[in-house]
């Protein structure tokens, strides 16, 4: 038996897991830590919480399975966040994450210096206040003694494979998501970086994922129990990762996740870009591909909002019977007729990234008379986040990508009703898997195809992930959700600039 392990340095907390050559799972370790909030706006981690997390959950799945079985470990972990390291590899300030909303103004500076289009040409993306980039400037318009000291600036994942193997990488998908990385020829986009006055040297050596970095090294096998030398590999960030762990690999098949964000993953075999930035071009971990992705802030957050401020009722009755309370929400959403009789929801409970990038909108039920209830307005939610999801997909589509299948993942994913309604709003067949553990299995496959387990990450997924069920759309449905698309996208225009207005209210 051989076996890998994959390592998703996640932000509520980090997840190991074992499987062995057969996709099968066999020990999984989740350790969490805490997210920092010092002033409105602001996520920050410790990253020596993500080193203490990440080596705990290696040392227990150490416990578990084999050691010396172990062909290679996989890495993944959130996106964008950054770590600022010095001349002895210390960390000089805590690591300003994904979520992280500081450099607005940075990322005005970077979009007045470049120019949006020509930005968009060079890095495939727009300037995000989420990303890298503006980071690093942030730290030098605000730290500059801590900005003289950075040697290093490290994404996540790459910290703990510092500790891991003593080696400085990153991976070509996770690097997409700095702003300085050249999506479409792979490799640091160096005109940028001087254009912006960032070293060059800050960003470690990228590779493709399923590639080599190095190798534990001896005081990293003592502390967690496995052998020393097994090869670490490039692995990705958690969104290209969990691609790879729902099988994502091929053109035409894409995957929506409904967690408490929502995610639109597509495969493309060509880089493609949307000229006015608002889905994400990526490398896929996939070496020598890409992937478009669209984000809907709050997809399952939205549902759970909703359970959480109304279905007080529903909550006491899952209490009492040991069910889901979401398994009597969504009963009650299939009461009401799809477009749940003219009753429209926007999802913008925390802004909206994908299509309006817009951090002002606001959530917002519209169309309410008499005649509803608590069963339509379940529905709404369903059907705005669906419509919100509909939007990346849209983008997606006009870029020329195909779109044959879609893979649901997350939470949400288990709701029958609610791929039911993603079928019909996309006219796009719903697909589960044997599978979803997410990133950290991605990471896992990532190491196994560099282990020699599977000749490619495609041979892999083939192999080890399976469909187990099928929701196909109805045209009459589909007909009704375009009419009602129509109006949903219409509602968020009208109600965009009062959204602003109240912004500065507040
Ligand atoms: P996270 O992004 O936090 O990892 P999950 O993937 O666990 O989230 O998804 C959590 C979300 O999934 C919840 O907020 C809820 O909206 C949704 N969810 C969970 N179970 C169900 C269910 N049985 N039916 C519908 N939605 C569900």
């Amino acid at each position: 038996m051989s076996i890998v392990i994959g390592l998703d340095i996640g932000t509520s907390g980090t997840k190991a897991i074992a499987m062995d050559d057969s996709g099968a799972l066999l020990a999984s370790a989740l350790e969490e830590y805490p997210l920092h909030s010092p002033k409105p706006g602001w996520a920050q981690q410790d990253p020596a919480d993500w080193e203490r997390a990440a080596f705990a959950a290696l040392a227990r799945l150490a416990t578990e399975v084999p050691i010396h079985e172990v062909k290679g470990i996989g890495l993944s972990g959130q996106m964008h966040g950054s770590v600022f390291l010095g001349a002895n590899q210390e960390v000089l300030h805590p690591a300003i994450l994904w979520c992280d909303q500081r450099t607005a103004e940075q990322c005005d500076a970077i979009t007045g210096k470049v120019g949006e289009a020509r930005l968009i040409e060079m890095v495939s993306n727009p300037a995000l206040t989420g990303f890298t980039a503006p980071k690093i400037l942030w730290l030098r318009d605000h730290e500059p003694a801590i900005y003289e000291k950075v040697r290093k600036v490290l994404l996540p994942k790459d910290y703990i494979r510092l500790r891991l193997t003593g080696e400085f990488a990153t991976d070509v998908a996770d690097a997409s998501g700095t702003l300085l990385f050249d999506v479409k020829r792979r490799n640091w986009h160096g005109e940028l970086m001087s254009l912006l006055g960032i070293d060059t040297d800050f960003m470690p050596p990228s590779f493709e994922g399923p590639e080599i970095t190095g190798t534990l090294s001896a005081k990293a096998a003592g502390r967690t129990g496995l052998p020393a030398g097994i090869p670490v590999v490039a692995g990705a960030g958690d969104c290209a990762a969990g691609g790879i762990g729902t099988g994502v690999v091929r053109g035409g098949v894409l995957s929506m996740s409904l967690g408490t964000s929502g995610v639109v993953f597509a495969f493309a075999d060509e880089v493609k870009t949307d000229p006015r930035g608002r889905v994400h071009t990526f490398c896929h971990a996939v070496p020598g591909k890409w992937h478009m992705m669209g984000v809907v802030l709050s997809a399952g957050g939205a549902l759970q909002w909703f359970r959480d401020t109304l279905c007080d009722a529903e909550c006491t009755v899952a209490r009492n019977t040991g069910k889901d309370p979401y398994e009597y929400i969504t009963a009650a959403a299939a009461q009401a007729p799809a477009g749940a009789e003219g009753l429209t929801f926007l999802p913008y409970l925390t802004g909206e990234r994908t299509p309006h990038k817009d951090p002002f909108a606001k959530g917002a039920f519209i169309g309410l008379s008499l005649r509803h209830g608590k069963a339509h307005m379940a529905r709404a939610v369903l059907e705005g986040v669906a419509f919100a999801m509909r939007d990346s997909l849209e983008i997606i589509r006009e870029l020329g990508v195909p779109v044959h299948e879609a893979r649901a993942t997350g939470g949400g994913g288990r709701s029958p009703l609610w791929r039911k309604i993603l079928a019909d709003m996309g006219r796009v067949p719903m697909v589960t898997l044997n599978v979803d553990e997410g990133a950290a299995y991605g990471a896992a496959i990532l190491a196994g195809v560099a282990g020699g387990l599977y000749g490619t990450v495609e041979e892999a997924c083939d192999a080890i992930i399976h469909e187990t069920g099928r929701e196909r759309h109805d045209d009459i449905t589909a007909k009704v959700y375009d009419a009602w698309f129509a109006e949903y996208q219409a509602a968020y225009q009208s109600l965009a600039p009062g959204f602003r207005r109240a912004a500065k209210l507040l």
